[in-house]
């Protein structure tokens, strides 16, 4: 049976939807094991399917080189076919770490793995590749929204503490959690409104609209380079990239730094007064008109439908 040792570069009281999609995926592709960053893994860990846990002696933070040795000692325990990470720069960094210590290579951004074959988009969403590990585990990363979560609660399973410890070389002195905006992650939303330059510096429609969705709000460089709103929320090839089930781009012109963030989202509804823009030509749905106009009468007529 195939191996799959998914890693947890970190472990709150709840499995995020990257955390059990990344589960999910590993569950349809063979048996799970899973290592985490945590000496004291969370009960989030009782999931269907884990077969074991491994752990640090204690709490290795990010950036660790000693991340290194932990992977490798939970490769050499469970001898993964396939090893899997979230899409995260700190997953990316330490699996990195570990293809170097397993003369393996690494795939980055996996948007589906069927056996260990892996595809993905690359040139700014211009071509699609598949690829296989030539020699050694197939290490990858995957990016949110390309399987639907489906992980069932279990028991917690046996968890195996490695002889592994901080190196000293990382100390974190500080955690502050951000104050919740009450909206999903950004990267791993499954609606994602987006403002540009269009709204004028004015975000409060394209807000009201995520919210009215259950959405994440984001923005083209244009708006984050104006100071309208946060950098965090630049979605694009130098910012997020996001792959939500639907995409609302309002009052951006779609430049191809801006599509390569967003171009593989499942659904994508354009909103421009301009009708050649070039975000129609990768739009599900387009609408022609001010979005001051054409948001309020959407709000309505979700708030319309949900009544009824
Ligand atoms: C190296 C590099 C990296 C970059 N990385 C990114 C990136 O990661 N993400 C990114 O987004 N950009 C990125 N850019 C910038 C990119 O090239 C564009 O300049 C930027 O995306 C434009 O933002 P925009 O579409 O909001 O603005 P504009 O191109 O100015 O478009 C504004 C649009 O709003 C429409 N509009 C105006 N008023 C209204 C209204 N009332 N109702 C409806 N529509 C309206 C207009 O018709 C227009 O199409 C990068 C550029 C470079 C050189």
């Amino acid at each position: 049976m195939t191996q799959v040792l998914v890693f947890f570069e970190e472990l709150g009281a709840e499995l995020s939807i990257s955390q059990q999609e990344l589960l999910t995926l590993a569950g349809q592709l063979g048996e799970i094991s899973v290592v985490t960053t945590s000496a004291e893994p969370s009960p989030a860990l009782a999931v269907q399917g884990i077969g074991s846990v491994y752990a640090p002696q204690a709490d290795v933070p990010p950036g660790d080189p000693a991340l290194a040795d932990l992977l490798a000692e939970a490769a050499a325990q469970a001898a993964p076919d396939l090893v899997l990470g979230a899409d995260t720069a700190d997953a990316t960094d330490a699996l990195a770490r570990l293809a170097v210590r397993l003369e393996a290579g690494l795939i980055t951004s996996a948007e589906s793995i069927e056996g260990t074959t892996v595809t993905k988009s690359v040139l700014a969403g211009a071509y699609t590749t598949s690829a296989q590990p030539v020699g050694g585990p197939l290490i990858a990363t995957l990016r949110p929204n390309s399987v639907p979560a489906a992980v069932q609660p279990g028991s917690l399973p046996q968890i195996t503490t490695l002889p592994v410890s901080p190196s000293g070389a990382v100390e974190l002195l500080e955690e502050t959690e951000l104050p919740s905006t009450g909206r999903p992650a950004l990267s791993e939303a499954r609606v994602v409104v987006a403002g540009g330059r269009g709204v004028e510096g004015d975000f409060s429609l394209v807000e009201q609209l995520a919210d009215e969705l259950g959405g994440a709000v984001g923005a083209s460089r244009a708006a984050t380079d104006a100071g309208w709103i946060d950098h965090s929320a630049q979605v694009g090839q130098t910012g997020v990239i996001v792959s939500p089930q639907l995409y609302i781009s309002v009052g951006i012109s779609g430049a191809v730094q801006q599509k390569a963030g967003m171009q593989t989202s499942g659904t994508i509804v354009a909103i421009n007064k301009d009708e050649d823009a070039p975000v129609f030509e990768i739009a599900d749905f387009g609408i022609v008109g001010d979005l001051t106009e054409v948001i309020p009468q959407a709000i309505e007529e979700l708030r319309a439908r949900r009544q009824s």
